[in-house]
């Protein structure tokens, strides 16, 4: 596909989430020139690439994501360039943060902010990326919602890599194979009942059993608990009262359209007010479901 034809094939995709969810719409249109310019990027191959041959089949089947077995992020990637064009879709997406973004990107541009100290503190000590920035006087929030944004294209590039360098890998876990954080939303499918679950953080996407939340791994033979709003059956939200998480999930039959799973989370934003109400927490906190 061309840019512009990728282009394209987001924006319908919005548009039937749109449809579906209209409460929802202005959310949704923010993140389009986001979700473009990611996926925009993501499929291009990362600057440096690492050496595959390190990952062990043998750890993943044991549950040892890639991320504790290799270092995902390199301090040579490009990730000034990621951020100084992710920079301009937010600005497009939500003009509100236009002055604040341009003076982050600014700091970016003239190495002030190194997104790499970002994901090296990130990478050693949630905390020190809170810090990150810190003196620059710069809204943290919004220097950290840009590095999610840069973060998920520099992870996506390598996840295509591993997956394409792996081949088929057991994996049983709930949390993702390749950067180790747990799903943002599932995905079930109505022909023969597989979920799969996708991690925001990277974009993979791997199956996982019905009868377990993948959070604490309860195992629930009679069934999990599904929170559903009336007349919608095809979303829902699993919940776990173990460990008091939730998990946004569609059903499909057939695969008539495209889907874009983060798409998809994002029109569901409803479910995650009405589930963060009941005291649930979201299995991972994206840019859009952190509500407080
Ligand atoms: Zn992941
Ligand atoms: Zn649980």
């Amino acid at each position: 596909m061309t840019t512009n034809e990728e282009a394209t094939a987001i924006k319908n995709i919005i548009t039937r989430a749109v449809e579906q969810n209209p409460q929802n719409s202005e959310i949704l249109k923010a993140f389009e020139p986001i979700i473009i310019m990611q996926r925009h990027l993501a499929a291009q191959s990362s600057s440096k690439s690492l050496d595959y041959s390190l990952i062990d089949k043998e750890k993943l089947r044991a549950g040892v994501p890639v991320s504790r077995q290799i270092k995902l992020f390199l301090p040579e990637d490009s990730l000034k360039e990621i951020a100084i064009l992710m920079a301009t879709a937010v600005k497009e997406g939500m003009p509100q943060l236009t002055e604040n973004i341009d003076m982050i990107s600014g700091l970016i541009q003239e190495d002030k902010l190194k997104p790499a100290d970002y994901f090296k503190a990130f990478m050693d000590d949630n905390k020190a990326a809170d810090d990150w920035g810190k003196n620059l006087k710069t809204s943290p929030s919004n220097a950290s919602f840009l590095m999610s944004l840069v973060s998920r294209v520099a992870l996506e590039q390598r996840a295509k890599e591993i997956t394409a360098a792996l081949g088929a890998f057991d994996w049983e876990k709930g949390c993702c194979p390749i950067c180790g954080s747990f799903p943002s939303i599932a995905l079930i499918e109505e022909e023969g009942g597989k979920r799969f679950l996708h991690c925001s953080s990277c974009g993979q996407d791997w199956r996982f059993t019905r009868v377990s939340c993948p959070y604490c791994e309860k195992e629930e033979l009679k069934g999990m608990d599904y929170f559903y709003i009336e007349n919608k059956t095809q979303e829902s939200a699993f919940v776990c009262d173990k460990c008091k998480k939730y998990l946004v999930t569609i059903y499909r039959a057939g695969k008539v359209f495209a889907r874009d799973m983060d798409i998809s989370a994002i029109s569901l934003i409803h479910m995650d007010i009405i589930m963060q109400g009941k005291g649930y927490e979201p299995m991972t906190a994206c840019v859009w479901n952190v509500l407080s």
